[in-house]
């Protein structure tokens, strides 16, 4: 028997099979899905590869399977197979995702204290060490062993690097050293899970809304049929309630579920919902910051059926659970679920077909849906479920709009309105809380000389440097590039330098000016590190009893704050500005979940939305919460303009060293699509330099496809593709996005 095969490694020139034989004492062992270890190449050397076929014979002269590792079913394989076409990438990147990860943890105790362990991430961005790896700039093999190791594995312990890759702390020490690797200290907790005790909660009994939507979805279940299920109910309207309790039928139809949620919502606190109503025994918990040992035990507790209820971030949706009874994906409209490095999945689309694989419903939650998941319910090709009420009857904040240019027109340059100020003051006095919402991390975004009018930018990439104030630094966001203070213009020796552009720094140095006596404590990138958590500093906030916590938008997901009575955000625009065909909708989920945050339980909340647009739709229906409205005029934009869900965008992205090969590569691609692909059904837009045309020195250009995607035109992209990486464009790199979150 023959075995087809896939080599465990990214060159794009891999992305093909080849036949191996299996040999006999093999032949009951391997089947589609196994990894197994070949000799590759010339030199024969021992690589991993996987079987994604089996047939009798083979037209070549072939060498033998050396060894078996693991399994994975068919279905996983075929998964992978989809997704490599769909996201055009390799299928070993696309199996990598199914993978268990690692081995074994030493046994833990469960009564450790929390302890400080060194652990290693990459610095850079995963295409990038690709890249250096596929032109040799890296030599050393066990460096290579590191980086593909660490690629799937980020996170990892020094001792574990040392255990899987047989390297040796000198050579971490060497990548970090050369900028591949960074070793931070972690803070290990104990499992979370192990000693806690959570008190049960029963089940609520259902209003009438919550009953009709849950009965719905039971039904599907109940039959073993797939279908897909919108549940759009403002915040506080019970989803969650319905989700605990399908789950709940689920378990007594002898089935699992899967339980999607953005990474920033996977808090204890949402666990403890969970664990209140289950066997802590029976959840198994995904997310990025489980040690690779804690990674194994979870997806093995999967594996072997004995945890039931699977509660994860994105790629959760690849754990190995059998018999799957329902899939929920939360906050479905969070950008988060389509995956920004290869591959680029998009996991609704991944929990649409293992749902069907499983027969079981897909039920999609949100209080601001997606509009083209509106869109398609509208349809009627997902079932729409509504809740219009809020549960436990808390009311909704009151909104106020206020117009930034009349306050600098009646003299007021600071960056709080007279109404904010005003109310500020009041919340402090009523010893209330308040959240203040600014978008924009740093001191000031923005640095020109009043004389030439150059700007500051990163000589990596094309964009402007940020001011930091506490570092008193310039950075670049894109790349991390650090540069001293400008006092000087380079250009014209003009000293007439300003700041300009508010950032969270700075805004909270003039709340601490004009409010003395408040406690403030800040929450961006540059506060949240791999230390100091993103929880920490909410526990913090709600726990030590400051008065302000100023933020980006991290402080819009997660904790229920029943303090917060006042929200603040300080400028509205800052999502409207980008260049993106969804900056409408996200300034609306933005601004409607910031404005959740405010009065959620007993005292009432108060918004107040400073912006320079106040007669921005987004930014009005916000005011209203009315998602209908938004909806409403965003489809006609969308219909007009012809974006999703009208068609696909797809974006070809290039990057590359060299400005001449980008453009000759880009023109060759632009060229080859416009022979292929039909022009009826596509708009293909000429390459063209990327809004941000450069980043850490690597020229970017794209190409923007519009239409819908087929199967045809989908492999007519791949083969054009292929025909590119056959030729050996040395400097370049491509990647294609379907529909992608950042256009930039
Ligand atoms: P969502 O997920 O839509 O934000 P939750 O399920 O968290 O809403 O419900 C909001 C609050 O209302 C929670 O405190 C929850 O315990 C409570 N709640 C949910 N359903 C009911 C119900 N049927 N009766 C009483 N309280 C409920
Ligand atoms: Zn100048
Ligand atoms: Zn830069």
């Amino acid at each position: 028997m023959i075995a087809e095969i896939v080599i465990n490694r990214s060159a794009k020139k891999l992305n093909t099979t080849f036949d191996y034989a299996i040999p006999k004492d093999l032949e009951e062992l391997i089947m589609i899905g196994s990894t197994v270890i070949v000799p590759f190449g010339k030199s024969s050397a021992l690589e991993e590869g996987y079987v994604v076929g089996i047939k009798e014979n083979s037209e070549y002269e072939v060498k033998e399977i050396v060894k078996i590792k693991h399994n994975l079913s068919e279905n996983q394989i075929e998964l992978a197979q989809w997704m490599a076409k769909r996201y055009f990438c390799n299928v070993s990147d696309c199996i990598k995702q199914m993978l268990t990860p690692g081995t074994k943890s030493k046994k833990e105790s469960n009564n450790v204290k929390d302890k400080i362990i060194n652990v290693v991430y990459l610095k850079k961005e995963i295409d990038e060490i690709q890249f250096d790896l596929d032109i040799g700039k890296i030599k050393s093999e066990k460096q290579k062993k590191i980086l593909q190791f660490l690629k799937g594995n980020e996170g990892v312990t020094l001792s574990e690097i040392e255990m899987f890759t047989g390297a040796n702390r000198t050579i971490i020490k060497t990548l970090e050293k050369n900028g591949y690797v960074e070793i931070l200290e972690q803070k290990i907790e104990r499992n979370p899970l192990a000693n806690k005790t959570v008190t049960k909660t029963n089940n609520y009994k259902l209003t009438n809304e919550q009953q009709n939507a849950f009965d719905k979805v039971y039904t599907y279940m109940e039959k073993s049929e797939y279908q897909e299920f919108l549940l759009y109910g403002i915040t506080g309207s019970g989803k969650t309630e319905i989700y605990l309790q399908l789950i709940e039928q689920a378990l007594k139809l002898n089935r699992t579920a899967i339980v999607l949620v953005p990474e920033i919502s996977l808090t204890p606190q949402m666990i403890d919902r969970f664990i209140s109503r289950f066997n802590k025994n029976e959840i198994a918990v995904l997310h990025s910051k489980l040690s690779i040992g804690e990674r194994y035990d979870e997806w093995n507790k999967i594996k072997s059926g004995n945890a039931k209820i699977i509660i994860g971030a994105r790629s959760a949706i690849f754990a190995p659970a059998k018999n799957i009874g329902i899939i929920i994906i939360d906050e479905e409209h969070d950008s988060s679920y389509k995956s920004e490095s290869v591959p680029k999945y998009d996991a609704k689309e991944i929990a649409k077909r293992i749902a069907k694989e499983n027969n079981c419903p897909l039920l999609l939650g949100s209080a601001t849906p997606d509009v083209v998941t509106y869109y398609k319910a509208l349809q009627n090709k997902i079932m729409l479920l509504k809740l219009t009420k809020r549960a436990n009857s808390a009311t909704l904040p009151n909104i106020d709009i206020v117009d930034l240019k009349m306050e600098l027109a009646n003299g007021n340059k600071s960056m709080l309105s007279y109404a904010l100020h005003d109310s500020i003051q009041e919340n402090l006095e009523d010893k209330k809380q308040t959240i203040l919402f600014l978008n924009r991390r740093g001191y000031s975004t923005f640095i020109m000389c009043r004389e030439c009018g150059y700007t500051v930018k990163c000589k990596n990439c094309n964009i402007s440097m940020t001011y930091h104030k506490t570092e008193n630094k310039l950075k670049c966001h894109y790349c991390g590039h650090e540069e001293n203070l400008v006092t000087i213009c380079p250009k014209c020796k003009s000293t007439k330098i300003r700041y300009f552009g508010t950032g969270t720094q700075k805004l909270e140095q003039e709340i601490n000016r004009m409010f003395p006596n408040a406690s403030t404590i800040r929450m961006d990138v540059d506060t949240v590190t791999k230390k100091n958590s993103h929880e920490e500093i909410l526990n913090k906030f709600k726990n030590d009893g400051i008065d302000i916590l100023i933020g980006t938008q991290m402080v819009v997901k997660g904790h229920h704050f029943p303090k917060v009575t006042l929200v603040g955000v300080v400028a509205a625009d800052s999502s409207l500005n980008i260049d993106d065909y969804r900056a409408n909708e996200r300034t609306f989920q933005i601004l409607t979940q910031v404005a959740g945050r405010a009065g959620r339980e007993k005292l009432p909340g108060k918004v107040i939305i400073q912006t320079y647009n106040p007669e921005n739709f987004s930014i009005k229906c916000a005011q209203q919460q009315n998602f209908e409205l938004f909806y409403n005029t965003e489809i006609e934009l969308r219909k007009q303009l012809k974006y999703p869900p009208f068609c696909d965008i797809i974006l070809i992205g290039f990057n590359s060293l060299k400005e001449e090969e980008i453009i000759e590569v880009s023109n060759r691609v632009y060229m080859e699509l416009n022979n292929n692909l039909n022009k009826s059904e596509f708009i293909i837009l000429k390459p063209m330099p990327s809004p941000i045309d450069k980043i850490q020195n690597r020229f970017r250009w794209r190409i923007i496809i519009k239409g819908n995607m087929t199967e045809e035109a989908n492999s007519i992209i791949n083969n054009c593709l292929k025909d590119i990486y056959n030729t050996n464009y040395k400097n370049t790199r491509i990647t294609v996005d379907i529909n992608p979150n950042n256009m930039t």
